[in-house]
């Protein structure tokens, strides 16, 4: 059994079946053939983009191999049996998980193969080996790939390169590049590719339960580019409020700086202390004002207008963006943008990028 249960809980978004699942057709019927014509085991990559349905995949792949009532090649598990249940609740002793615990930066090695001194006596890595329990095969979810560093890559290779017979390994990042080279070469790769706009917006209303508008969805799909975690985000009270105080800014005609440093910072710091929860708060700001500019620019083409001060306003906040994923330092990165917006500058050090 998994030692430490950290993992998020794979059922999400109440997604039971693969006829519910939204988007991904050509990965299904992929799938299907796959596990029909019984060669589906081994290790694989599954890379999207967040939100996209990653884990949900993740999880009716595991509900298909492990149905006790109807043959995986069906692609209909019962969703009644004892393994569909524990499938769906998380519990099911031959589904091994692992993801990055919400306090950490990255995963640590003692979640993949055990404590320094008894090594391979817990984790991920030796739960994998060991025999299922309820049915035939194992399936272990390993998420958040994005985080794992060189060290607990490598002692990966292994159970990558030969699972036990039978098992799969479903690896979960957002895309390839992220993932170190010798852990991409050793899985088989599954995308799915973007979702259409249409679907997203579908995929917010159902499984996020997000009663917005239509038109305010698709203005935070566009915003978040994608990303349906950062739109469901942007659609939520506590955005909502960001939204309003930071537009109020960007509408007048002398922004001031000291008061978008305090809306932004204090955004930020309800997110908490995590790095990734404080950078996720930074990019809704960022996007916001990225959206804001990029309309007022149309507008004002629409008008035949031009205005210098909402371009450098929109390559600013665009840059913002950009430097919340360089890590720049947080304090300062919302002071110098506050102080470049209201000063209309793109705070651009003479382009040297
Ligand atoms: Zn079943």
């Amino acid at each position: 059994m998994s030692s430490e249960k950290t993992a998020e809980a794979l059922p999400e978004h109440g997604v039971t079946a693969w006829s519910q699942l939204i988007g991904h057709d050509r990965l299904q019927s992929w799938l299907a053939a796959a596990i029909g014509s019984h060669r589906f085991s081994g290790s694989f990559l599954l890379v999207g983009t967040p939100g996209v349905g990653k884990r949900t995949v993740a999880k009716l792949i595991a509900k298909t191999l492990l149905c006790e009532k109807s043959p995986p090649e069906t692609m209909e598990p019962c969703g009644k049996c004892e393994g569909c249940i524990q499938v769906e609740a998380g519990t099911h002793p031959d589904v091994v998980t692992v993801a990055k615990p919400k306090d950490k930066s990255s995963i640590p090695i003692k979640l993949l193969i055990g404590e320094e001194d008894a090594r391979m006596q817990s984790g991920f890595c030796r739960d994998v080996r060991i025999k299922p329990l309820r049915g035939q095969r194992k399936v272990a979810i390993l998420q958040d790939a994005d985080f794992l560093q060189k060290e607990a890559a490598n002692s990966l290779l292994k159970t990558l390169e030969e699972p036990p017979p039978g098992t799969v390994v479903l690896v979960i990042g957002t895309n390839e590049q992220k993932q170190l080279p010798t852990i991409r070469s050793r899985c088989r790769i599954l995308r799915l590719g973007p979702l259409s706009v249409d679907d997203t917006v579908r995929l917010i209303r159902t499984a996020h339960q997000i009663e917005a508008g239509e038109d305010a969805i698709r203005g935070a799909v566009e915003m978040a580019g994608g990303d349906v975690h950062a739109a469901v985000r942007l659609l939520t009270s506590q955005s909502d409020h960001l939204r309003q105080s930071l537009t109020k800014q960007f509408e007048s005609p002398h922004p001031d700086p000291m008061l978008i440093n305090r809306i932004i910072s204090s955004h930020v710091g309800q997110a908490g202390k995590e790095a990734r929860l404080r950078r996720e708060a930074m990019r809704d700001a960022f996007s916001i004002a990225m959206q804001f500019y990029r309309q007022r620019l149309r507008q004002q083409a629409f008008a035949s207008l031009f205005d210098q001060a909402t371009l450098a306003r929109l390559d600013r906040s665009v840059r913002a963006l950009q430097e919340v994923d360089r890590n720049a330092n947080q304090a300062t990165l919302i002071e110098c943008y506050a102080t470049d917006i209201a000063a209309a500058t793109t705070g651009d050090p003479g382009g040297s990028e």
